[in-house]
């Protein structure tokens, strides 16, 4: 029995994502394989779902909507902020992504804006809103070590090495 894409395994992939004008905005060509804990939210919903069954040497080709993908844009998630309210050595910058701390976890928003003292931000991910191609080749799929299980991620190749 071949080992297939399900959850609890730990699956190796060669990837490549684009968006719909067929511009790259990520690949493993060139570099190491991606490794991930299936069914542990350490890849976008439709990335998994599309993948799940798939064997060793199979190639997938998808198309991921905003809802299986990084989600809608949310208008509200669009605020204005004082630059009072970033510390006083970070250059701000429009373009700039920047990383924070929530009560929720690790955030990041972008800078869309600054006009004087009011900086305009974006908490949107940066693919959200948007249609999301990939094509993937699986490389492996084996069982997931209980150490794996417990952090909720991948070790070894491609993966975590802590
Ligand atoms: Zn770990």
């Amino acid at each position: 029995m071949a080992d297939k894409i399900e959850k609890d395994k730990v699956a190796t992939v060669n990837y490549t994502g684009s968006y719909l004008d067929g511009q790259v905005f990520d690949s493993s060509e060139g570099k190491d394989p991606l490794s991930f804990l299936v069914g542990h939210r350490q890849m976008i919903s439709g990335f998994e779902q599309e993948l799940m069954g798939a064997k060793i040497g199979e190639k997938r080709k998808f198309t991921l909507t905003p809802d299986k993908a990084y989600g809608e844009r949310d208008e509200n998630a669009i605020q204005k902020m004082d630059k009072g309210q970033f510390p006083d050595d970070m250059n701000l910058e429009v373009g700039m992504i920047v990383g924070a701390q929530s009560d929720q976890g690790p955030i990041q928003f972008s800078i869309v804006a600054i006009d004087g003292e009011m900086v305009t931000v974006d908490f949107n991910h940066q693919m959200a809103g948007m249609t999301l191609s990939f094509q993937v080749e699986v490389v492996n799929v084996r069982e997931a070590t209980p150490e794996e299980l417990l952090h909720g991620h991948a070790h070894g190749l491609g993966g975590y090495n802590h």
